[in-house]
Formats: structure tokens, C-alpha cells, sequence
């Protein structure tokens, strides 16, 4: 039975069974239900929220709460059907008008969507531009409009689509139906681009705590970055989807396929593949499990997977925005996943070069040196990853208790000898080598380079012997990101002296640094709702309920998360629930499902836990 439409004044009874019935969730998340019935009463609203956050609901629910059809444009393809498929699961009657469908389906979807029978349709906004598509709306009740990822309006953004500017249509051909933009990118500038592009001024503006509690957030010393990564997957996160990030497509093919030959179910995305590799790869991340993705940033908006249990980056970001926009992809399902990064002098370095070297103009590459500053401050910081993260987007926050710095409190040691020592080689040296030769040098190692520069002879040599090369490199490494030295970019990165280097070599400013935590020592492991908490026995039980969910998506063609989520069946494996009256208390869990799921499911607990 469809869920029961509502213009009464105090429409959260209604909601609220709507949200246990038919969402199977039990409760409203942070300000869903403020944006719900806000939207509910016709008014418009920008939604910001974090990936993962719960914005579908807010124009769902709205949807099915208002007369008429919900029309929700959306920018891919690939979303909007998953989207679908996951809503017909639920009961409801949504579907997707875009370029993958045509002819007699395409008079089908219109006849029915005109005759009022869908609850909610989506639409690529090209499509809804036509003249035609314009004119169906006229004739058609329309619950709102929801406009997803909306973002895509700014011009000055990496998703820009010059459909969406078309959209400020909306609002002059249909002033009475209320409009709700949404999206995850939180910096002003693209929130006042939306408002401005979108005509929102009037909008509410819904901004939600950006904190993502479930991501586990940790940043280590690259030593020997790849098998640092390996060792991350296997014992961590083994079978589980997840994706690598690097700087260049060469190092993604090269990783990807070094990763396969450890055993791992790597596969690549970038830019310079085929169109038809590229979405054949996004589609097997989308919807097999276990598949980690190895990518560049190319690999973004597409993605709308949320059982991703780790997001690791091999390479470092360019910002806090890049970083966490990218770390938010992991476990939108609010189960435990993990953000791990490994960097090093060399990423520093190369940041910097590619600044540099780039053709943006001296304010322009000043702004890109503060965001790189931003983040390498978030690197060598000895505090809580997730303050540090929050505060940076203007909200103030308690450590947190589920970060590497939080469960691992690193210590800070005085490194003003060492430093001074650094600095004299690299002034002694004419400021023309890098980290490597200096260290060679302080050590008082006998290589080929020394004896041709005769830097034997010179008073530091020899001088840092005391200290091993690991930690010399963390030391280098903290001096760049700590200003204390930079890279000349026209020389290979030789490193020179800056201002900020006087006052430690005439002793006048001490230094204190991170100390390195041994090397590759291992991780601990990601929050306890993790699969690595659970026992024998439950693990052999989630093993068969994924097994029969597998079967599930395939006898249907629809990904296995749209059956349930990972979430949902840790909550079974945990709970073992017994009657159709617990299941339908586990999150995920609603009276479609129940119904359709409910016998299945009672089945394999009651088999699996004899
Ligand atoms: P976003 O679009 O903001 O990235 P989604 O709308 O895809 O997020 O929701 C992310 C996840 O959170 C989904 O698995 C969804 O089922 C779940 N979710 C949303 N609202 C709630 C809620 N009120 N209670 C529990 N889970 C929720
Ligand atoms: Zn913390």
C-alpha cells in the first residue's frame, strides 16, 4: 500500500510512521526532520550535509508526504538507477527518465507520471529542459523539486554541468512548488554560487554538522608506501571494497596492478583509460563486492556505494576540502570504515612543485599554498585528527576518540639540536641538495656524490650519526611542512634555508617535533561494529547472509546494498533476531522488506545458529 499522503498541520505522526514502515529507520537523523517538514509545508531549503548523512530523506519523505510526483534531478545516470532500484525495494513507485531509456518505456514512464501514479522521479536536467518534459510538467501535480548534488552549479568547481544552470527555470515556470537543492561541498563560496544560480535566496539554509563519526581517521609516515598499504588491507580490511587515491594515472596502473598480484581485487579508474573501461570499472566497483578501486581524483561524484569500508590515499591531497571530500566516500552506510594516508618529505615536495610550476597567477597560487599549509598542518599535528578537521570548517568539537592521534597520542620530543644540525648541512652544501644527500652527509656515509662535492671534508659531516635515516627523513620532511626549509623547485628540490630558519640556527627558536611511531607498526583496527570484532560464529552467519544477499541483487540486477546493507546484517549477526517483530526492529529493516526478506532471513539465523 502506498504511505498514506498528509496536509494536516502537524504532519509528524504521519512522517515518523512513514520514516519506521517504510524506511526502516528508527528515528530522524540530525535536522532531517526540520528540513521534512519544512519542506512539507511548501517552503524551499539548501541542504548542506555530509556525504552520508542522510540526504536523500529530506526530499523522499517530503515527497511522499506532499500531493503529487517528487521530481529529483540528478546528474548520472548510474545514481539515479541504484537510487530507483532501492526505492522500489521499500514499496515505493519511483523511477528514472534519462537517456538510457527509449521509445514505448519512455511513453509508459510519461503516461504513468502524468497520471500521478509515480511517488518519485528522477530526471538528468537536459531531460527536463525539453520543451516537451516542460510541458508534462505543466499538466502534471508536482510534490517538489529536488535537486541533488547541486553543487554541479558552480563554475569554479571540478563538477561543473552547464545543464544545471538551466534550472533556475524551475522557479520562474513553477513559483508555487517548492524547491530543495542539496550537496556535501561546504565551502562558502559554492553555497553562495548555488543560492545566487539556483534563486534561493529565499531558500531555509540547512547546514549540518560536518563530523563523520563512523570514519576512522589516520595518517602515518610513509616508509615503503605500498606495502604499508598492503599490510593496511590484508589486516584490516581484507575482502572488504575500498579505494586507493594517487596523484598520477601512471602510479594508479602501477599500483592497481601491483596490488592484484598480492591477491587483492585491485582494479584501476582514471581519466586517460577508454570511456567504456572507465564505467566498466565503476560499474564492477558499484555493484560486486570486495573490489578495491585504485584512482585518481577522476574517480569522484560518480560513487554513491555505501558500504566503502576504507578510503586510503597513497599520494597527498591538495586541501582539507580535497581530503575530506574524498575520505567522505568511505562508510556512508555509518558502519565503521577507515581513512588511512601515508605521506612523506617526497609528497611535500611535489605538492609544492606542482604550485610552482602551474600557470595560476601569483594570488591564485598563494591561496593554493595556504590550503596545502592547511593540510600539512593537519599531518604533522599531534592532536586530534577530527578537531583539527572540524575546526577547519568552523565547527569546534571534543577529541574524539577514533582517530590515530586520539588512540595512539603520538609524543613530541625537542628536536632543536637535530634541526640546527639539518639546517647548517643544507646552508654548508650551498643549498643546492636534497633530503637524501643531506642525510647521506650528516651520517657521514662514503657515496660517490660525497667524494665528487668533497663534502668529507666539511664540518657536518658526520655530524648526525647519533640519529637513524628514518628518522632524519621524518625530520626533513617536518622542516618543509613546518617552513623551516623549502624546495627549489628549479633545482630538483634542493633545499633552501627560509626566513624562519635564522632564529633555530642562532638558537633563538627551539623546535619540537612529532616522534615517528615505529615502523609499520600495525594499525589498530577500525571501530568495534567492524566485522574484526565479531566472533566465530557470527562471522560464519554474516558470511551466509551475504551469501543469499548476493543471490538476492542477482537474481534481480541490482546491487547488493539496495537488499540490504552491511550495516543491516552486522545488526543481525549481533542482535540474532527471531521473529518478524525483532527484525522489524533492526535499522533497515521496513514493512516492505519485512514482508518480502522476513521468512528468508529468519531462515538462515535459525539454521546458522544451531
Ligand atoms: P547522502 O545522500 O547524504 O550521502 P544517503 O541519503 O545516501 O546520504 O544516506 C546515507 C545512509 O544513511 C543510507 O544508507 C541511509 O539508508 C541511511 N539513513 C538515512 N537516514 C537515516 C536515519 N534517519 N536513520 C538511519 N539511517 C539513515
Ligand atoms: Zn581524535
Amino acid at each position: 500500500m502506498p504511505p498514506q499522503k498528509d496536509t494536516e498541520d502537524s504532519l509528524y505522526p504521519t512522517a515518523l510512521s512513514i520514516l519506521n514502515n517504510t524506511f526502516g529507520h528508527s528515528a530522524f537523523r540530525g535536522a532531517q526532520w526540520d528540513i521534512v517538514d519544512h519542506m512539507s509545508q511548501g517552503g524551499d531549503a539548501l541542504v548542506l550535509m555530509p556525504t552520508g548523512g542522510g540526504k536523500s530523506l529530506c526530499y523522499q519523505l517530503p515527497g511522499l508526504l506532499r500531493r503529487g510526483t517528487a521530481v529529483v534531478i540528478s546528474p548520472l545516470i548510474a545514481l539515479m538507477q541504484d537510487q530507483v532500484a532501492a526505492l522500489k525495494q521499500l514499496g515505493l513507485a519511483a523511477a528514472a527518465l534519462n537517456s538510457s531509456i527509449e521509445g514505448e518505456a519512455v511513453n509508459r514512464l510519461e503516461r504513468a507520471f502524468a497520471n500521478g501514479e509515480l511517488d518519485l522521479l528522477y530526471i538528468a536536467p537536459e531531460r527536463l529542459m525539453m520543451a516537451r518534459m516542460l510541458e508534462l510538467l505543466d499538466q502534471t501535480p508536482i510534490a517538489l523539486f529536488a535537486i541533488d548534488e547541486a553543487h554541479c552549479v558552480s563554475q569554479w568547481g571540478h563538477d561543473f554541468r552547464p545543464e544545471y544552470l538551466q534550472l533556475s527555470v524551475l522557479h520562474e515556470r513553477f513559483p508555487e512548488v517548492p524547491r530543495i537543492a542539496l550537496t556535501a561541498t561546504a565551502d562558502p563560496q559554492t553555497r553562495q554560487e548555488i543560492i545566487t544560480r539556483l534563486k534561493l535566496e529565499k531558500a531555509r539554509l540547512f547546514v549540518a554538522s560536518f563530523d563523520r563519526p563512523n570514519i576512522r581517521y589516520c595518517i602515518v609516515d610513509k616508509l615503503d608506501a605500498r606495502a604499508q598499504l598492503l599490510r593496511f588491507i590484508e589486516e584490516d580490511h581484507p575482502g572488504d571494497s575500498g579505494i586507493v587515491y594517487c596523484l598520477s594515472r601512471r602510479k594508479v596502473d602501477e599500483t592497481a596492478h601491483w596490488l592484484a598480484t598480492q591477491g587483492v581485487r585491485a582494479i584501476p579508474y582514471h581519466a586517460g583509460m577508454d570511456t567504456a573501461s572507465r564505467s566498466k570499472n565503476q560499474m564492477r566497483f558499484q555493484r560486486e563486492e570486495g573490489i578495491v578501486v585504485v584512482a585518481t581524483i577522476a574517480f569522484g561524484m560518480g560513487i554513491d556505494k555505501p558500504d566503502v569500508r576504507f578510503v586510503a590515499h597513497l599520494d597527498l591531497p591538495k586541501s582539507i576540502e580535497g581530503y575530506y571530500q574524498e575520505t567522505g566516500r568511505a562508510g556512508r552506510d555509518g558502519a565503521a570504515a577507515d581513512a588511512w594516508m601515508s605521506y612523506g618529505l617526497a609528497d611535500v615536495v611535489q605538492q609544492r612543485r606542482m604550485i610552482e610550476q602551474s600557470d595560476a597567477g601569483e594570488t591564485f597560487k598563494r591561496v593554493l599554498y595556504t590550503k596545502l599549509d592547511a593540510l600539512l598542518g593537519l599531518c604533522e599535528s599531534a592532536g586530534c585528527r577530527r578537531v583539527h578537521l572540524l575546526h577547519y570548517f568552523g565547527e569546534v568539537s571534543q577529541a574524539c576518540g577514533n582517530c590515530d592521534n586520539c588512540l595512539n597520542p603520538p609524543q613530541t620530543w625537542d628536536a632543536t639540536e637535530p634541526v640546527r644540525k639539518a639546517l647548517s648541512a643544507i646552508y654548508r652544501t650551498q643549498q643546492r641538495f636534497g633530503a637524501g644527500h643531506l642525510i647521506d652527509v650528516l651520517r657521514g656515509k662514503k657515496t660517490e656524490r660525497i667524494t665528487q662535492w668533497r663534502h668529507d671534508t666539511l664540518s657536518v659531516y658526520g655530524i648526525g650519526t647519533d640519529i637513524d635515516e628514518a628518522t632524519w627523513k621524518t625530520i626533513f620532511r617536518q622542516l618543509v611542512s613546518l617552513g623551516y626549509a623549502k624546495p627549489n623547485h628549479e633545482a630538483y628540490g634542493a633545499l633552501e634555508l627560509t626566513q624562519s630558519s635564522v632564529a633555530v640556527l642562532n638558537g633563538s627558536q627551539p623546535v619540537s617535533m612529532r616522534r615517528v611511531i615505529a615502523a609499520l607498526k600495525k594499525g589498530s583496527k577500525a571501530a568495534s561494529s567492524n566485522q574484526s570484532s565479531l566472533t566465530a560464529s557470527q562471522t560464519k552467519l554474516l558470511n551466509e547472509l551475504k551469501d543469499w544477499r548476493f543471490l538476492q541483487a542477482q537474481e534481480q540486477a541490482v546491487p547488493a546494498y539496495v537488499i540490504f546493507n552491511d550495516a543491516t546484517l552486522l545488526q543481525l549477526v549481533t542482535q540474532v533476531p527471531q521473529s518478524f517483530e525483532a527484525l522489524s526492529r533492526i535499522v533497515g529493516i521496513g514493512a516492505k522488506k519485512l514482508e518480502r526478506y522476513g521468512h528468508a532471513i529468519l531462515e538462515i539465523i535459525r539454521t546458522g545458529s544451531q
